[in-house]
């Protein structure tokens, strides 16, 4: 059968067991940021599980903030955790939500708790709550304040709420069991007393509720069947079934929980990449070093680029961390067939054909990509005078260089079969123009066949070259030394993460919009910069060279 060759994750195998037996009838799906910074690429990995499992199963897909906790959020990352949603094509319809809305919810599930017996107002210090709590080898030992009647628990959480109680003076925990193996279990903090204003309800609670009596709550009245989460929740999977349990919803959803993505030698913390915005190491969130949503984006990633690289990393069950180099795979995989290529030359020397009419320009045709006829071709403006990189001269060359040195023949690519004939150097002997002649037998495209050369290089026409800079980069990171500073913490920083050039790309290019990418052969994948690219004066970051030392595994 043909539906036994495609693999499912763990995840569809439980939900396909699930819907089998009945335990849901639909699936209901959600992803639950915090507003507290930019979305990274491991938040993507499970916006496009969720949003993919939804989907595949006919099902619903949520987009909830969960903004519970009043003193970190802000509502700016809320649109730009938006914006990277859609971007990465996570539509989540008119199912938008906030977790703040459930508030009220909450606070009657509380109640419910209270009277049920299974919830007390507490009024240890943080302190005593955290001796109190035991540790992972002794159990922990009761409150005092554990057998409080229902009715002085419904007092006193009222007047938690009324606002008669400072800061850490009480809370609401959960009636549970103080020696459970699991401490979690034991008697958790349900709600704090916090005297904040919230970003969506203002001044009207100074409770708060916490995140793990929040959470399941969110995804119950929603009606979320599957609540996928990562590998550290799973010890909290017992306090989150207790809470829907206890707090009597029908249907109540399931947690199931996978390994978080990560990046070998990447910084993917929000505390470091914050350091690093403050510091000015990097231009912002967005910096095109980073891997934030934005910042690749910014970078000239597809979203396309991004799903591939979360398909190839799985779903599992078992921490790992991927190499970045299987990213670029990606990114080089989806736009090589689809982005025109074009001739940009980041080191430039002029290049003279002695033999070309000073006055001819010619417009010759150069298709825009070998492996895609349907991006068509353009013109590009050939005379003579060029420019070449720099690199694609030698005067005394070594062995098994095919490219330009006096006496050798190459091929200007789209154009003629030159021949170098020398070069001209200033007083400290640096090469300022090459020499050279052409054929005119050996124009591109004529079906010439009468000799053949080893080397072809790009070249722009220095009159009709448009003048840009080009960002080049490395990693953020010292890889020899790895992420982080075994002495202090810090981070080890390499130093030449940017390199900035003045470069020559071909007039074609003039006009090219924000986000657009292309090929520069032989160079890489290069993308216009969104903040810095001006029609005037462009700026190019390279998203990825050509070259790749990735290797895709063998099935
Ligand atoms: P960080 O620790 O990187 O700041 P976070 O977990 O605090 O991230 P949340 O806003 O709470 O950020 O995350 C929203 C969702 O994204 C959660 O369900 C979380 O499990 C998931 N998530 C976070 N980091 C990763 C990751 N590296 N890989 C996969 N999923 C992740
Ligand atoms: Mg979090």
């Amino acid at each position: 059968m043909a539906e036994e060759t495609v693999s499912k994750n763990f995840i569809e195998q439980e939900i396909e067991k699930d819907l089998r037996e009945g335990v849901y009838d639909h699936v209901c799906t959600r992803f639950p940021p915090e507003p507290n910074g930019y979305l990274h690429i491991g938040h993507a990995k499970s916006i496009l599980l969720n949003y993919g499992i939804a989907q595949e199963y006919g099902g619903t897909f949520h987009m909830r903030f969960d903004d519970t906790n009043p003193t970190k959020e802000k509502t700016e990352f809320v649109e730009s955790i938006l914006e990277d949603i859609r971007w990465l094509g996570a539509d989540w319809k008119d199912h938008l939500y906030f977790a703040s809305d459930y508030f009220d919810i909450m606070y009657e599930c509380a109640v419910k708790l209270i009277k049920k017996g299974k919830a007390y107002v507490c009024d240890l210090t943080p302190d005593e709550i955290r001796e109190y709590r035991g540790t992972l080898t002794e159990p922990g030992k009761n409150s005092p304040y554990r057998e409080r009647s229902v009715e002085e628990n419904l007092e006193l959480f009222e007047g938690m709420k009324a606002g008669k109680y400072e800061d850490g003076s009480r809370v609401l925990r959960a009636k549970i069991d103080m020696a459970s193996p699991n401490i979690n279990m034991r008697d958790p903090i349900l709600y704090r007393v916090a005297h904040m204003s919230h970003h969506n309800t203002g001044d009207k609670w100074c409770i708060y509720p916490m995140y793990d009596f929040a959470h399941p709550i969110e995804d119950a009245v929603e009606g979320i069947t599957h609540s996928l989460c990562t590998l550290e929740f799973e010890d909290h999977r017992p306090l989150y079934d207790w809470v829907v349990r206890e707090c009597e919803f029908e249907n109540p959803p399931r947690q199931i929980e996978f390994a978080k993505l990560y990046l070998t030698n990447v910084v993917t913390g929000k505390r470091y990449i914050k350091k690093l915005v403050e510091e000015k190491i990097v231009d912002g969130w967005d910096d095109p070093r980073l891997v934030s949503i934005a910042a690749l984006r910014r970078r000239g990633f597809t979203p396309e680029s991004i799903k591939m690289f979360v398909d190839m990393c799985g779903i599992s069950k078992s921490q790992s961390s991927a190499d970045y180099a299987m990213l670029e795979y990606c990114i080089r995989e989806d736009l090589k067939l689809k982005r025109p290529r074009m001739m940009a030359v980041l080191d430039p020397v002029k290049l003279v054909i002695d033999n070309y009419p000073e006055d001819q320009v010619e417009e010759l045709d150069a298709p825009n990509n070998q492996e895609n006829e349907e991006l068509g071709s353009r013109k590009v403006p050939f005379c003579r005078e060029l420019y070449i990189e720099r690199e694609d001269f030698m005067e005394e060359p070594p062995k098994k260089y095919f490219r330009l040195f006096p006496g050798n023949e190459v091929r200007l690519m789209n154009a003629y079969f030159v021949t170098c004939t020398g070069c001209e150097k200033d007083e400290d002997g640096n090469v300022t123009v090459v020499h050279c002649t052409y054929d005119p037998e050996t124009k591109c495209g004529t079906g010439f066949t009468g000799r053949k050369v080893k080397g072809t290089i790009h070249w722009v026409p220095a009159p009709y070259a448009v003048k840009a800079t080009a960002r080049l980069y490395e990693n953020l990171i010292d890889e020899e030394k790895g992420v982080y500073n075994k002495e202090d913490g810090s981070l080890n920083l390499n130093p030449n993460s940017m390199t900035v050039k003045e470069i020559y790309v071909e007039p074609a290019l003039a006009g090219a919009q924000a986000y657009e990418s292309f090929q520069f052969v032989r160079q890489g994948y290069f993308c216009v910069d969104s903040h810095d690219s001006r029609p005037d004066a462009l700026v190019f970051n390279r998203i990825v060279s050509l070259k790749s030392s990735f290797k895709l595994p063998k099935k």
